[in-house]
């Protein structure tokens, strides 16, 4: 097995740029104990058997303790920049959605055409929030102001105010608001393509364990389909805003594993 189909998984503990709750910086242990839960199996619905080692490892967590504002994303960024230039991939677990500008900026230093596909309730492109730049509503903001982005589409939307649609037409980022999904069956991308999931763009319903709720999204299916479907190579992926302080009898990190367990098995397939 060549090193380029090797998966890092990594931990991100961190939550202090989150605006309105705490608690995501619990998150990853609790994926990978949901992960492992003998409940389930290592299976991939397309058939990759994860109990295979060749096939990813656990690169355990990046060591934010005290760390915050840019001493924290550059610690992030370089471990995400040294697991992925040995041809790696990273999927990462979250952490509040402000890890996404960091591992994403390791990654569009590797990939100079990535494009990015953002599954969220929140488009996230504040360019300032409650006086921090580094907030989780402002990584796509941080990102797209580089310059370096070929194409942000977003999948999910049900909270654009003016301000995220003047951001959002500034940036020509390609928003498919949950209240017209019809065009997402025909997603596809020409080349390396970053998958960001924040788990507030399923419904409520289907993963309460979040700090946000914003009632009216996607089912676990939808999302299980599109990362199936999407047309394009999967580079690297996070899963981000679990809040295992909201969630009852761990529902919504049973979710998060099993869109974990499929991201991988994208990049199986992906990666030659
Ligand atoms: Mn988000
Ligand atoms: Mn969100």
């Amino acid at each position: 097995m060549s090193s380029a189909r090797k998966i890092h998984l990594l931990g991100l503990p961190q939550d202090n740029n989150s605006s309105f709750l705490a608690g995501a910086a619990l998150a990853p242990r609790r994926i990978r104990e949901a992960f492992h839960c003998s409940s389930a199996n290592l299976f991939t619905e397309t058939g990759f058997d994860l109990n295979d080692s060749s096939f990813w490892n656990d690169a355990g967590d990046v060591d934010l303790d005290g760390l915050s504002g840019v001493a924290a994303f550059t610690a992030i960024k370089q471990k995400v920049a040294e697991l992925i230039k040995s041809g790696g991939q990273v999927l990462s677990l979250g952490g509040d959605h402000s890890v996404a500008y960091p591992v994403i900026s390791a990654h569009l230093d590797r990939y100079p055409d990535l494009s990015i596909l953002h599954i969220d309730a929140h488009p996230d492109l504040y360019e300032n929030m409650l006086d921090n730049t580094y907030s989780h509503a402002s990584p796509f903001a941080r990102l797209m102001e580089t310059g370096q982005v070929k194409r942000l589409v977003q999948v999910g939307i049900r909270t654009l105010n003016r301000h995220q649609r003047e951001q959002s037409e500034r940036y020509n980022v390609e928003i498919h608001e949950m209240r017209d999904l019809s065009g997402i069956c025909s997603i596809s991308f020409s080349g390396p393509v970053y998958l960001s999931f924040d788990l507030d763009a399923l419904d409520p319903a289907f993963a309460p364990g979040v700090s946000h709720y914003e009632p009216g999204g996607l089912s676990t299916r939808d999302v299980l389909n599109l990362i199936h479907s999407f047309g394009g190579q999967l580079v690297g992926a996070d899963v981000v805003e679990l809040n295992p302080l909201r969630d009852p009898a761990d529902i919504t990190a049973m979710v998060a594993a099993k869109i974990c367990k499929e991201l991988m098995g994208r990049m199986l397939l992906d990666v030659t």
